[in-house]
């Protein structure tokens, strides 16, 4: 069977860089200049078609989804709109969790499979550096235990496509790639030249990623220990969960964070970056449409039911819901967050308590994050680069912010 993501192959071959193509030097200025996200395709010889593979220099939705997915989203349709081209969502759980894992282990689990039953040749994901449990190291991982071991979020800006740099000569031939939007936008646009027969995508949503010293920033303005913290989520219980490495959880309202301080922190990538729900990816798995607790789960394609027939068996699973207006929440949080308020702690927690029992759930929940990112990401956009507002923010992005009044920009 022609796989799906692959309908580009067949019809246009495009050679892949010559072999005396050069990777950027680390630390050189990278084409996209501050919109940089540090993906990695520069660090590699692909970096010979970052013109138009680049999510920052170019964004081109429509063809990726196209080439992807056979289609592009379904802008009438607003869970299409709002979740990109999709056959199926659920939500689920690995009625064994994996140790350690972001939240049950699904995406680790599917990579694990994929390698046991042949599926792929490697897999790849992102370890972390020996000397700092945050600094990410992507590799291809050719065993269920470099898969294992490469579980759990590094939440920092990760150059997962320099390891495109190690294909050639490597024998393998079919690969399974986790990564956030940027570095699968940029794989998506590359890939006819990749010397593989197969790709397999696994996405995860990404938002407000950050340098490693911005993490720093974010810990020590929000954590009472940031030097014990080896896990944190913003859940959809309105808070962010830290876990210590002594076992002890807790938990800061998004209602107290320091905005003021932590207005600078993200990446000016993600403060430009559209793609919340990784668009291009056969498989999404996240956690924001599903309902607390839950993981939730986006099938773009065949590819991706594939990919979720490896693990089904092993997990718990529930239809999507959805409950409560997020509208009205979203507004108020455009001017908050615009005047840059930091909320009393008790006023935080007590706003936090009454949104958590009457706010939006499930697939509202993943409207309320994704407008909120949308309309300040677009406001952003219009204020540091008006020249791109137009070839930049995509069609749908669009009809979502126009929903919102924005401050000037
Ligand atoms: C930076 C970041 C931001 C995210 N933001 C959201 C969000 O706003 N909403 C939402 O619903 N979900 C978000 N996710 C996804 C979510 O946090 C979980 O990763 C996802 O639900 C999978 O959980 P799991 O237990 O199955 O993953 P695990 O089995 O623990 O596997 C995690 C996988 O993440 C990969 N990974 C780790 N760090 C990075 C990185 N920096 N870049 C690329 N890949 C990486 C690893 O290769 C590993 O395979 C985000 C993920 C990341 C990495």
């Amino acid at each position: 069977m022609q796989p799906i993501g692959c309908a580009a192959v067949t019809r246009l071959p495009v050679p892949a860089p010559h072999e005396k193509a050069r990777p950027l030097a680390k630390g050189s200025v990278y084409p996209a200049k501050d919109l940089c996200s540090q993906c990695g395709l520069c660090d590699s010889r692909w970096v010979a078609y970052v013109k138009t593979s680049c999510a920052f220099l170019e964004q081109r939705f429509e063809a990726m989804e196209s080439g992807a997915h056979g289609r592009s989203r379904d802008l009438d349709n607003d869970d299409e709109l709002y979740f990109g081209v999709h056959q199926r969502m659920l939500m689920a759980r690995l009625r064994q969790p994996i140790e350690g894992a972001q939240w049950t282990g699904i995406v680790s689990r599917i990579g694990v499979r994929a390698l046991e039953s042949g599926l792929v040749d490697a897999v790849l994901c992102v370890g972390q550096s020996d000397s700092d449990r945050f600094t990410p190291v992507p590799r291809l991982a050719r065993t269920p235990e470099e898969v294992l071991s490469a579980r759990v979020n590094k939440p920092t800006l990760s150059p997962n496509l320099e390891v495109l740099e190690q294909l050639p000569g490597s024998g393998i031939k079919r690969l399974l790639a986790i990564g956030v939007g940027c570095q699968i936008q940029a794989l998506r646009a590359v890939q006819a030249t990749l010397p593989l027969e197969e790709l397999y995508v696994l996405g995860l949503p990404c938002v407000d990623n950050v340098s490693r010293k911005g993490l720093q920033t974010f810990l020590e303005s929000t954590v009472s220990s940031p030097a014990t913290v080896v896990h944190y989520e913003f859940m959809q219980d309105f808070r962010v969960h830290f876990r210590h490495s002594d076992g002890r959880t807790e938990t800061v309202p998004f209602f107290g964070l320091d905005t003021p301080k932590l207005k600078d922190v993200f990446a000016p990538s993600c403060l430009s970056c559209f793609d919340y729900t990784n668009a291009g990816a056969d498989l999404v798995v996240g956690y924001m449409g599903a309902t607390f607790g839950r993981q939730w789960v986006t099938v773009r394609n065949p590819r991706g039911q594939q990919l979720l027939d490896l693990v089904e068996p092993e997990l718990e699973t529930a239809p999507v819901t959805s409950s409560g207006d997020r509208r009205a929440a979203v507004q108020q949080g455009i001017e908050a967050y615009d005047k840059a308020l930091k909320l009393p702690l008790w006023l935080a927690r007590l706003i936090g308590l009454v949104v958590e029992r009457l706010g939006p759930k499930g697939l509202e929940y993943g409207r309320f994050s994704i407008d909120s990112h949308f309309t300040r990401n677009a406001l952003w956009v219009r204020r540091h680069h008006p020249e791109k507002v137009e070839a930049h923010i995509p069609a749908f992005a669009r009809t979502i912010v126009s929903r919102y009044r924005l401050p000037e920009a």
